[in-house]
């Protein structure tokens, strides 16, 4: 069964002039880490929002466990929500935060023990369970704020950019303690993020939006392998896809695609590149170049190669590279949508 959809879920606010979330429809997985990834402003808090009930859509329906709950309060629909902002109380212990939900709700005490030290193993915080809140990390004070979500066993777990209060090493550990957290209890999950590595690495699927409209919905390597246009192309990969305009469509490529030419085996095109900037990033370099004569002659192109590969690569000079044919996209230029693949000359 669905355990959320939505239906034509729509959002315009009063006075603005486009919706902040538009028409979307989308169902997720029993048991899935969906993801919603977009720049800032997209919608995706509005999104979630609107499935957890703490905003009201313009028109559509959201679907929990397969039952219309667009007009019930967001008590009743099963969910736990987790924002940036989690504010734990500091005056109760790590014990009583986590078990002020059920505390709320009139769970009796022994019962309320139980499932704090049940939340509290599976986020392996049982050994702060006396501490005050001050007294914590931001990475425990993080876990606390989950246990406090799960404690009551939600059906729906809605994450918006619960990490970006941390620094980017605790970052790094906390997506993988997420991931394994979500892996041990299975609950579905909707995660909200800017950040397309956060995406990439943490989400079974992800759902693409820009200006409140979904572009793509697809696991992480349908998104970055098989776009559905060129705002996908471009936000997923650092740097992002090269894209280079002919009369009638647009031409993509990754970075890793443009290989020096002795290196490719099988058809490819031929593209010659002058270096302007390379960046040593440790185990690979990014060359900036622009290609050197035939039709695209000028364009920019960003080539990514490992250092061991790069050695005779400098700046200042041409160089022979090639792009495997299967690893070229083609795009529609009116639309930016997704066109099939044809013959592409670059002489
Ligand atoms: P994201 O979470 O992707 O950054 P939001 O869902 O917060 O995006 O916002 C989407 C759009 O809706 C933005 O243009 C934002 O300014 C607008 N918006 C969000 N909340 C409100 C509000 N309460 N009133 C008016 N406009 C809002
Ligand atoms: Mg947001």
């Amino acid at each position: 069964m669905a355990v959320v959809e939505t239906r034509k879920l729509t959002k315009v606010f009063k006075k603005a002039e486009e919706g902040a979330v538009n028409d979307v429809d989308l169902v997720t997985r029993d048991g899935e880490f969906l993801v919603f990834l977009g720049p800032s402003g997209s919608g995706k808090s509005t999104l979630l929002r609107m499935i957890a009930g703490l905003e009201e859509p313009t028109r559509g329906d959201v679907l929990i466990g397969g039952d219309v709950v667009t007009d019930l309060p967001p008590r009743a629909r099963g969910i736990a929500m987790v924002f940036q902002s989690y504010a734990l109380y500091p005056h109760l212990s790590v014990e009583q935060n986590i078990g002020f939900p059920l505390k709320a709700h009139g769970v009796p005490k022994p019962k309320r023990r139980e499932r704090v030290d049940w939340a509290a193993s599976l986020l392996g915080i049982q050994h702060l369970l006396a501490r005050k809140p001050r007294e914590l990390s931001g990475g425990e004070r993080q876990r606390v704020a989950l246990a406090r979500a799960l404690v009551r066993e939600p059906t729906v777990f809605l994450l918006d950019e619960p990490l970006s209060n941390l620094d980017a090493k605790l970052r790094a550990s906390a997506r993988e303690e997420l991931t394994s957290f979500h892996k041990r209890v299975r609950t579905t999950t909707i995660y909200v993020t800017h950040d397309q590595v956060e995406a990439m690495s943490m989400g079974d699927r992800i759902v693409v939006l820009n200006k409140g409209i979904v572009r793509q919905i697809g696991t992480p390597h349908e998104v970055y392998d098989e776009p559905a246009d060129t705002f996908v192309a471009t936000f997923l990969g650092s740097p992002p896809m090269n894209l280079v305009e002919d009369t009638d469509f647009i031409a993509g490529f990754r970075p890793e695609s443009v290989v020096p030419a002795e290196m490719v085996r099988g058809p490819s095109a031929p593209i010659r590149l002058r270096i302007r900037l390379v960046e040593f990033l440790g185990s690979e370099r990014i060359l900036h170049g622009v290609i050197d004569g035939g039709r695209f002659d000028g364009r920019k192109v960003v080539s990514r190669v490992a250092t061991a590969a790069s050695g005779g690569l400098g700046e200042g000079a041409a160089h022979d590279f090639a792009v495997p044919a299967s690893e070229v996209k083609f795009f529609d230029r009116a639309t930016g949508k997704r066109a099939a693949p044809r013959e592409l000359s670059w002489r």
